[in-house]
């Protein structure tokens, strides 16, 4: 099957990139949320991203007019999703409402209809559970910024089907993305393998090993890092750090669990660059 409509369920940080990469491969994507503001900042977001590529010559001004061209929004799940090949799920990280978003999905989609979550570490078997089409339910997990990061991890839930790995791999490939292939394990290869670096960081400013800056200075020039992980947990945003630790400590014990001043700082609200501080300042 072609996958050339799709849509995007939740237009925030992840949401408007993952419609904007689409756009940009000419495929047609409906971006839908349940707050117009958000619809709004998407695709203002998505406007300011192609001009930036046009002006450093990435991009020609028709292609990026082209690609904006190929999205539509919507404010209605039932019109958003009906002519759907694929839908992408990219709303807040919360198993209940994703499962209520699943249920009205295979309710709402056409029977052949793929349909991915962009989770981080929820269970994607779960997820499936409240269809009746788990064969065709999968992880597509992608990364921030969605249409510059080069991985998809794609998670395979304990009944998706050989053919829906097949189709969600081949669109990657179309996207120009690597993918890996991943057992649908909590916090899959990449939460995990984050948060465990990330977290010992977290440990190493509390006991006053080093400064913040010093950590991160560390890991980026001794490690080959592109960024340290403190300045990556602000940009994540600190209280989704704290949910993936959580789940990753009920998983896999006490090498997970928060440190102190992680709990602290989203306390205080200081939540990452999009509170304005964190570990830094904005
Ligand atoms: P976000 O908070 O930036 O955006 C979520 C959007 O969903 C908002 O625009 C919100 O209005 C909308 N929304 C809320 N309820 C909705 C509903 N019922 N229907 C439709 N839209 C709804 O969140 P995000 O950072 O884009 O994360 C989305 C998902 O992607 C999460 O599962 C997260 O774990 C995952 N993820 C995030 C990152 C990241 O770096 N932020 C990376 C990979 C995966």
């Amino acid at each position: 099957m072609e996958i050339n409509q799709i849509t995007v369920l939740g237009a925030g940080t992840m949401g408007h990139g993952i419609a904007q990469n689409f756009a940009m491969i000419n495929k047609k994507v409906t971006l839908y949320d349940i707050h117009e503001q958000a619809i709004e900042r998407a695709i203002q977001s998505i406007k300011q991203n192609l001009e930036s590529s046009v002006k450093i010559g990435k991009l020609e001004t028709e292609q990026a007019a082209f690609a904006l061209r190929n999205i539509s929004t919507s404010l209605e799940l039932k019109t958003a999703v009906k002519d759907s090949n694929l839908v992408i799920e990219a709303v807040p990280e919360n198993m209940e409402l994703k499962k209520d978003i699943f249920r009205q999905l295979d309710f709402l989609t056409a029977p052949h209809t793929l349909l991915a979550t962009n989770t981080s570490e929820l269970s994607v078997t779960a997820i499936a559970s409240a269809t009746n089409r788990p064969d065709k339910v999968i992880g597509m997990h992608w990364f921030n910024p969605a249409p510059i990061m080069k991985l998809i991890e794609i998670v395979k839930g304990v009944n998706t089907s050989e053919e829906t790995i097949k189709a969600i791999e081949k669109l990657s490939k179309e996207l120009g993305k690597i993918t890996i292939a991943v057992k649908d394990s909590q916090g899959f290869v990449t939460t995990r393998a984050l948060a465990a670096h990330m977290l010992e960081c977290m440990r190493m400013l509390e006991e006053g090993v080093a400064s913040a800056q010093d950590i991160d200075t560390g890991v980026k020039y001794g490690l080959n890092y592109p960024m340290g992980p403190l300045e990556l947990a602000d940009l994540v945003g600190l209280d989704t750090m704290l949910f993936a630790s959580e789940g990753l400590a009920q998983a896999y014990g006490d090498r997970f669990r928060a440190p102190q001043i992680l709990h602290k700082l989203v306390e205080a609200g200081h939540l990452g660059r999009k509170a304005g501080k964190g570990f830094y300042h904005y």
